[in-house]
């Protein structure tokens, strides 16, 4: 199965690739569906995800992740595109000055969608925020600090294997490993 990532992000594309790398073919597909608004990740990526297999009708996923800052009652989280475009990095962390809780988690849902079907698969990293360091990543990726680096200070090998993204990925390649398997049970080779 050769799976189209659908999406505008060529970062996103290039961290599900890292991810997959010798284990699945992907292939960027920069098609845009529209976006609802909705306050779970998980719900907005399944109706870009639906939105996109009428149009494409071929096994694909859509990403959609939040950014959750605790001591902001966790905004911008799904609005965190909007807010990096208008306010960004600076203007986040001028929210939070002078506040003691830094802490802050990505969420990411993966929806998978075959035959018109769809499946949601999510993933979280818990994180601080800091000033901003490392030149690596995207969006929010230099303000947030996980085990002493930001995740703009990890190379893109190392951040596909590990953050919020990859967690989601990898409860998604473990579905489709165990999936693939029944199948292969449900629809025995005759030559076996
Ligand atoms: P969306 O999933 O395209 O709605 O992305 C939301 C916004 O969150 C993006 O515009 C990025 O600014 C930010 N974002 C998404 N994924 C990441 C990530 O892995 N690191 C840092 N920022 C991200």
């Amino acid at each position: 199965m050769k799976l189209a990532v659908v999406t505008g992000n060529p970062h996103k594309v290039k961290e599900v690739a890292a991810y997959f790398a010798g284990i699945l073919e992907v292939e960027h597909v920069p098609f845009e569906s529209p976006e609802c608004r909705h306050e779970d990740v998980g719900v907005i990526a399944e109706e870009k995800a639906r939105y996109a297999w009428e149009a494409l009708r071929r096994p694909l996923i859509v990403d959609d992740t939040g950014f959750y800052v605790t001591a902001l009652n966790g905004f911008p989280g799904p609005y965190a595109a909007y807010v990096q475009d208008t306010i960004g990095n600076e203007g986040i962390l001028k929210l939070v000055d002078g506040i003691e809780d830094r802490s802050a988690y990505f969420e990411t849902a993966i929806a998978f969608v075959r035959g018109g079907v769809t499946r949601i698969f999510r993933g979280r990293i818990e994180g601080v925020l800091v000033q901003p360091r490392g030149s690596e990543g995207f969006g929010y990726d230099p303000i947030f600090e996980v085990g002493g680096k930001t995740l703009a200070e990890i190379p893109l090998a190392d951040k596909s294997q590990i953050s919020h993204r990859a967690r989601a990925l990898r409860a998604f390649g473990e579905w489709l490993e165990a999936d693939s398997m029944a199948d292969d049970r449900v629809r025995p080779d005759d030559n076996s």
